[in-house]
């Protein structure tokens, strides 16, 4: 059986990496969750299930469609109270951070939360543990990829390995994205910008050079990504920073339409991860 894995982060405009550190003004109008619609409607067409990585920082405007997400059968998931990446918190903070973002999104959407996916990917063994013991089947935050430098890092080695990207060690699973030799090193193919900006033909070209050696593709995205709105003038970006947040938005639902195709026609099968780490 071949799987394939929508997912997205759903967090504001405004937590872009490259902002941190800058002096940016909050604007709600540019926060962009509401783009989640688009993406939404989308995985209805094709009758997709897709798991919702959330922030609580982003409920005030993400609240509404969530709702509806989780109406229509997909999945909620933890993203966690802010994006704060977990490398800068100790144990116990990441400890207290997971619990309250967890009983939060319990509370107001009234359905239990199994997964966990960490800002900035930056998930560490013993966070894991943390995890497991607070009521969390699977995480999906180890990004193996050399040019993810500030991410964690999960000891897979130690893990029964289900598939190309699901790995399992006692009832635990870790899921993690794709990513395609390509050059002297690797590229991710699931996500991340890099399928935003790319034309559509190189992109095939890696996903079909990526699902040939694979039977899983997880794909993930953020709301802004997806918004057809114009976004804020920026101040005191580098020029590659500000082409990484504005190229490709219009068109990506398009894109990610074509992937969904794609992907169907080679015979994978959508699940949300808590559907697959229930079964597996
Ligand atoms: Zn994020």
């Amino acid at each position: 059986m071949k799987y394939a894995f929508m997912t997205m982060d759903v967090e504001s405009f405004y937590d872009i990496e490259c902002f941190k550190g800058k002096k940016i003004e909050y604007k709600e109008e540019y926060s962009k969750e509401e783009s989640m619609k688009g993406y939404i409607d989308l995985l209805d067409k094709y009758n997709i299930k897709g798991t919702f990585f959330t922030l609580c920082s982003s409920l005030k405007l993400a609240k509404p469609y969530l709702i509806k997400a989780i109406e229509n059968g997909h999945e909620l998931a933890l993203h966690g109270y802010d994006h704060e990446s977990p490398l800068s918190m100790n144990e116990k903070t990441f400890e207290e951070n997971i619990v309250k973002s967890k009983n939060i999104l319990e509370q107001e959407f009234h359905t239990k939360i199994k997964g966990y996916r960490a800002p900035c990917f930056g998930i560490l063994d013993s966070y894991i543990e943390i995890l497991k013991r607070n009521g969390f089947t699977y995480d999906s935050s180890s990004l193996n990829f050399h040019l993810a430098i500030n991410s964690g890092k999960v000891d897979l080695e130690s893990y029964e390995r289900l598939n190309r990207l699901c790995f399992k060690k006692d009832n635990f699973f870790e899921i993690t994205p794709n990513r395609v030799r390509a050059y002297s090193g690797h590229l991710p193919v699931s996500g991340g910008g890099y399928i935003r900006l790319v034309p559509w033909f190189v992109i095939k070209y890696y996903i079909k050079k990526c699902i040939r050696h694979t039977d899983c593709y997880m794909f993930y995205v953020h709301p802004y990504e997806v918004s057809k709105n114009k976004v804020p003038k920026l101040k005191n970006l580098r020029f590659v920073e500000w082409l990484f947040i504005r190229i490709g938005r219009k068109s990506y639902l398009r894109k990610i339409e074509k992937i969904i195709k794609y992907l169907k026609k080679k015979g994978f099968e959508f699940k949300s991860l808590g559907e697959y780490a229930k079964e597996a």
